[in-house]
Formats: structure tokens, C-alpha cells, sequence
């Protein structure tokens, strides 16, 4: 008989929740385009305005509230694209050449800056040792006008949260033209915050990681860069969802995010302390084990925990538990594809060996103690096992 599943990959992805299943399986027989100017349009239009005031709602704006809009997008890597590319795109005189970023970026928003420093702009990847944005390289890179710059709220591996309001609010300050984008892929509705908090322009998000389908996602852009055209789109065609992202819209993704997002809304707090119980949970199980526990040194999310294994490399111990039927990460998904390191865990301040031994195990309110206990026995019987044959 197959073991149970116990899935524990949840920074990759999240199992489609019931409101989100319920609202996809209503959109699909809303088959208009919402482009349509008939009933059948209207209907699906529909879908797509509500939809775009749950997430604006999960962001804290309330609807129709002025100070920015939501673009929906295929997933949180073209938010991002759109993002930085565009707002590069839109400036007509390169009156600053200067971008900032992390080291320890998703490879959505990293990838994306080696392109633009191929381009010619300056890009300066600021460190995030120990979990923590270095305010005195932040400080040092602002003595040049900052076109953009672009910083994660919760690092995908380590679960460190950046304080990414503190950094944006100060650069704002001596450069007040310079366009602020944040990657909250990983932090919307686990860790409270709004636009104005993060005092950014521009924020990407993503419906898979909260148990909406994968291919959808969200770019906020904030009031003045819409009307002031801070940011060209991308995608060009029929001029939907305001013009800066055409194509015609994916409405059952779409309403299911929607719908994702105000099932979150409603257990608010309670699904934060659920998660950060979880990890309280799984860091009592797991201290005792020959591993280590990678904290980040500042704020944490509540559903991400990095370990690192004596010398097993990852890739072993990711297979000796799958076979006990746990699922958990070595490294990001997207980086279990490239054959390199782990950019965020080496900027972390790991070592390529300790990051090549490194797991990520990370939680959803659907999960409980008991796949805590099944993973702790598993690492508990496993580490014995391929200690002793290393
Ligand atoms: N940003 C972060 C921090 C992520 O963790 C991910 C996905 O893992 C993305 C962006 C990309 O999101 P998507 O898979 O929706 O393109």
C-alpha cells in the first residue's frame, strides 16, 4: 500500500484550498472574455473585479481605494518582469544608471538585473548576511542617483524577512525619484504588511503559494507610477487589464486567487500563528538531531526552516525521505534545476559544501504536528543510516 503523502514543500507550492477549487470551478462556466461588451463578458468581468478587490484587500487597500491598482499577471516571475523591465523601459532620459538589489534574490528578480547590468546599468547587489539587509552597503551605494531598486520582503530559502520599508523609506528619501519594487511572492499574508508599510511602488505576488492554481499572479503598482507612466508593459496587444498587461485574462486563475486570498484574509492572524506554531514545533523536534537550524539573525516568516545535514548532501536525504513519503526542498524548486549552489544560502553566509547539505522544509495551515513527528523520525532513522555509510 503507497505511504500517505506528507507534503512539506510549501514555499514551492500549495495544494489548491476548497475556496479557491469552489471559485475555479464557478469561473469555468463564466466562459466569456471579460473583454466582451455582452452579458457572457460581463459575467467574467465580473469575476475578474472581484477578484482584483480580494487582493487588493489582502494588501490592506480597500476597494476602489485610489492609491494604486492590481495587474494580474501569468505568475509572480512575470510581476516581476514586468516590474523591472518596465519601470528600466519607461525612463526616456537615463538621468540615473544606478539600480540596487540583494545577493539574495529569487532568480526571477536576479536573472532579470544580470540582464540589465549586461545592458549597462549599474547594479549593486547589497549583502543579506545572516539573514539581515546591510544597512551601511545600502547607505555607501546612495551617493549616486538610484533609478530602481528592488528588494525581496522573505527570502525564499532561509525565510529571513528583510526589513524592506526601512531600507525603501530612506531611499526615497534622498532620492525621491527612485522607483521601489519588492518581491512579496513569499511574504503576502504571512507577514503583515501594505503598500504604504513597505513603501513600494511596486509589488509582485503569486497564487500558487497560497493554494490558488499555478499560473497567476499579481503586480501592484502604486498610483503615481501608473499615472505618471513610470512603468511600460510588456506584453502589447488588446490592451487589457488597464493596458499594462495585454492579453486575454485567465479568469478561473484569476477568481481562484481571488478567492485564495480572502479565504486567507478571514483567518487572518490565526493562520500567521498556526504556521509559527508549526515551527516552534518542528524546531523543538529537530534541535536534538545531528543537523543544524540555519535562523536568520532578524525577523523570521512563520513558514520557512533551512537545516543543514552532516555532510549528507541534500539531494541523498531528499530521496531517503521521499521514500517514507515526505516531501521537502533541496535548495529552491527553481534551483533544483540549475546544478549551482544556492545563491541565497551562500549569501546567507553558508559555505558551497554546508549549502549543498542543506534542506528547506516549509509549512501551510493544512499541515499538523503529527507530519512534524513523521519528519523527525525519518531525518532521526536516516541521519543514523547515511552517517554511518558517508
Ligand atoms: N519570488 C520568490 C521569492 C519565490 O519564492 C518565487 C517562487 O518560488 C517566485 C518569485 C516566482 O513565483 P512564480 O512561481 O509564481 O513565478
Amino acid at each position: 500500500m503507497n505511504k500517505p503523502m506528507i507534503y512539506l514543500d510549501n514555499s514551492a507550492t500549495t495544494p489548491l484550498s476548497a475556496a479557491a477549487r469552489e471559485a475555479m470551478l464557478c469561473a469555468m462556466e463564466t466562459f466569456g472574455n471579460p473583454s466582451s461588451l455582452h452579458p457572457a463578458g460581463q459575467a467574467a468581468q465580473k469575476l475578474t473585479d472581484t477578484a482584483r478587490e480580494q487582493v487588493l484587500s489582502g494588501l490592506g487597500l480597500r476597494p476602489r481605494q485610489k492609491s494604486g491598482t492590481l495587474v494580474f499577471t501569468s505568475c509572480g516571475t512575470e510581476a516581476s518582469s514586468l516590474a523591472l523591465l518596465g519601470s528600466v523601459y519607461a525612463k526616456e532620459r537615463r538621468v540615473a544608471n544606478r539600480i540596487l538589489t540583494t545577493d539574495s534574490e529569487h532568480p526571477s528578480v536576479s536573472r532579470v538585473m544580470d540582464r540589465l547590468a549586461q545592458s549597462g546599468f549599474e547594479v549593486i547587489r547589497l549583502s543579506t548576511r545572516g539573514g539581515v539587509l546591510s544597512a551601511d552597503e545600502l547607505e555607501a551605494a546612495l551617493d549616486r542617483p538610484i533609478l530602481l531598486a528592488s528588494f525581496m520582503l522573505v527570502n525564499n530559502e532561509t525565510g529571513a524577512v528583510y526589513d524592506v520599508g526601512r531600507h525603501f523609506r530612506r531611499i526615497k528619501a534622498v532620492w525621491p525619484d527612485a522607483v521601489t519594487h519588492c518581491d512579496a511572492v513569499q511574504g503576502f499574508l504571512k507577514v503583515p504588511f501594505t503598500p504604504a508599510s513597505l513603501c513600494a511602488d511596486l509589488i509582485s505576488l503569486s497564487g500558487h503559494k497560497l493554494h490558488a492554481p499555478k499560473g497567476v499572479g499579481a503586480l501592484y503598482i502604486a498610483e503615481p507610477i501608473r499615472t505618471a507612466k513610470k512603468l511600460l508593459p510588456l506584453l502589447l496587444g488588446g490592451g487589457q487589464e488597464g493596458g499594462m498587461r495585454s492579453g486575454t485574462e485567465n479568469v478561473c486563475g484569476i477568481a481562484a486567487f481571488g478567492a485564495a486570498v480572502a479565504d486567507a484574509c478571514k483567518q487572518g492572524d490565526a493562520l500567521r500563528q498556526k504556521l509559527c506554531d508549526l515551527r516552534s514545533y518542528a524546531e523543538e523536534r529537530l534541535s536534538p538531531l545531528e543537523l543544524r537550524i540555519n535562523r536568520p539573525q532578524g525577523e523570521r516568516a512563520p513558514h520557512i526552516l533551512n537545516i543543514t545535514l552532516p555532510s549528507i548532501r541534500s539531494e541523498t536525504m531528499l530521496h531517503a525521505l521521499s521514500a517514507d513519503g515526505i516531501c521537502v526542498s533541496a535548495g529552491s524548486a527553481c534551483s533544483s534545476h540549475a546544478k549551482t549552489h544556492s545563491e541565497s544560502l551562500l549569501a546567507f553566509g553558508l559555505t558551497p559544501s554546508e549549502a549543498d547539505c542543506s534542506l528547506r522544509i516549509s509549512f501551510s495551515e493544512q499541515n499538523t504536528r503529527a507530519d512534524i513527528d513523521a519528519l523527525a523520525d525519518s531525518l532521526q532513522k536516516n541521519l543514523a543510516r547515511l552517517v554511518r555509510v558517508r
